[in-house]
């Protein structure tokens, strides 16, 4: 008796460890194989020997503006997202491939046949179909997105888990460059990633030892050719391995966050340099990340109040990135700012899908045209058609508009005719160190000021 009743025991142990450990292997939202179970099976793979070529390739899957769905309606919309998108990814899988949920919003795919890389090509672009349907969710209807990367053993043996890596350097690839898309490994791509990295470690040390500056470009009133304001724009002229275009560590600094500390830098300096330019206002740029975090008003009054700069000369350009992910945010910042005196423009104009009642809602007081509207612009062009309807409609609705990437006199001319009111760009100035703004400021005679269709401005 005794004997049989420790064997029962036994069995119910073991039972009971068996089950402990497919919990430990799995996703409890979703139920599918979790990051654990994937690396066991990787590890299995490892041992496996006679390795054969393209035998087997992982697809991993991050999705886009999954953050957002969670911060704009909350986790539990979150989860049932994720338990839907599970359940229709799983049936995409089934009998092809191991799907596993290996993080938050990321999920991994397995693949075990001969052409593996094209069996991976061909499932990715299915999922990534799949991903994009719409969902709803307690009445809202939800849309994702997402960024994928594909790894596999086409070019050699693999240790497995390199195979999850480099999916997963893909993946990354993707999401810094556009998102939404599909690429296949490539060892550049872990070249741009330490890049990246360094450039972060760069940016750090750039802020705490002053290696950051700030150029002013003018902004001139269409009219008189007289400068009316300065758009501050950042330099890194003292970084240590050559100076860098904003466009490439902006963007580095937004995904960090460093962007914050960077973009209040650039403010309190602008504001010091501008404020003995009496009649000069000044534009200062501000990132969507920055424009999504609600200390920014409290720390722009803060800076306005240190500097004594008044809060009427300052303008600040946000582009429509954040307006399309968080309408009630923007609004909220920009009634912030406008009740503090400052006016709020929206830059880059013409690159988004916004329309421009939609803007005016906003509160905005000024739009800017981007320069790529500028390019095909002459006389007759269906761009100057596009622009002057434009400026028409915004100087309807009450809305000042300044065309920026002005470069020729043929330009200037059109938009002055259509009403553009300012105009900015290579024509007049390129952006310059404070001194030499001043000097252009207070000197008319070495500045187009009369004629500013017909002169260009040293360089
Ligand atoms: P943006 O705000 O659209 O700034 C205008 C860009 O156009 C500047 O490039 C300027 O040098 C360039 N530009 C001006 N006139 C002309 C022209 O006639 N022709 C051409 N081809 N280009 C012209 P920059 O200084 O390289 O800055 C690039 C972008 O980096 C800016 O675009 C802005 O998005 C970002 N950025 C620059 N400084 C800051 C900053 O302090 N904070 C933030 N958040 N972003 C900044
Ligand atoms: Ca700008
Ligand atoms: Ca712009």
């Amino acid at each position: 008796m005794s004997r049989r009743d420790l064997r029962n025991r036994q069995q119910e142990t073991e039972k009971l460890s068996e089950e402990n450990r497919q919990i430990a292997l799995t996703d409890a939202l979703s139920g599918l194989p979790n990051r654990r179970k994937l690396l066991a099976r990787l590890d299995r793979l490892e041992d496996a020997i006679g390795d054969q070529i393209d035998t087997r390739a992982v697809v991993f899957i991050d999705l886009d503006g999954f953050k957002q769905i969670n911060d704009a309606h909350g986790h539990h919309a979150g989860d049932t997202l994720i338990c839907s998108l599970s359940e229709r990814l799983r049936a995409l899988c089934e009998g092809r491939a191991t799907l596993a949920r290996v993080g938050g919003d990321e999920f991994a795919v397995l693949i075990e046949a001969s052409g593996a890389t094209a069996l991976a090509l061909a499932l990715a672009q299915t999922i990534n179909d799949e991903i994009c349907l719409p969902v709803l969710v307690d009445r809202h209807v939800l849309q994702v997105g997402a960024s994928i990367g594909i790894a596999s053993n086409a070019d050699g043996a693999l240790r497995a888990h390199e195979l999850l890596r480099r999916a997963d350097t893909a993946m990354y690839h993707v999401k810094t460059s556009g998102k939404g898309d599909i690429a296949v490994y490539d060892v550049a791509f872990d070249l741009g990633r330490m890049w990246r990295l360094t450039i972060e470690n760069e940016i750090g040390l750039g802020l705490s030892q002053g290696e950051f500056e700030v150029a002013y470009q003018p902004v001139v009133d269409a009219t008189s050719g007289a400068i009316v304001a300065a758009e501050a724009l950042v330099r890194w002229p003292r970084r240590p391995g050559g100076a860098l275009d904003p466009d490439q560590f902006i963007e580095i600094a937004e995904r960090t966050g460093q962007i914050h500390p960077l973009g209040l830098f650039v403010l309190e300096r602008a504001c010091r340099d501008i404020l003995p330019l009496i009649d000069v206002k000044l534009s200062v740029n501000v990132s969507p990340v920055q424009f999504s975090d609600p200390k920014l008003v409290r720390q722009v009054a803060h800076v306005l109040e240190q500097t004594r700069f008044p809060a009427a000369r300052l303008q600040l350009e946000i582009t429509e990135g954040y307006l399309l992910a968080h309408p009630e945010g923007a609004i909220r910042a920009i009634r912030s700012f406008k009740a503090m005196g400052m006016s709020v423009a929206l830059d880059d104009f013409g690159t988004g899908f916004t329309s421009i009642h939609y803007l005016q809602s906003y509160g905005f007081s000024h739009i800017k045209i981007d320069k790529s509207l500028l390019a095909g612009l002459h006389q007759g062009s269906k761009a100057s058609l596009l622009i002057t309807g434009a400026i028409y409609l915004a100087n309807g609705l009450d809305m000042r508009v300044i065309a920026e990437g002005v470069e020729t006199a043929e330009q200037a001319e059109l938009l002055r005719a259509a009403g553009c009111h300012k105009l900015q760009g290579f024509l007049f100035g390129r952006p310059m160190p404070i001194k030499a703004f001043v000097l252009a400021f207070r000197d008319p005679t070495g500045w187009p000021r009369r004629e500013p269709h017909r002169r260009l401005a040293a360089h």
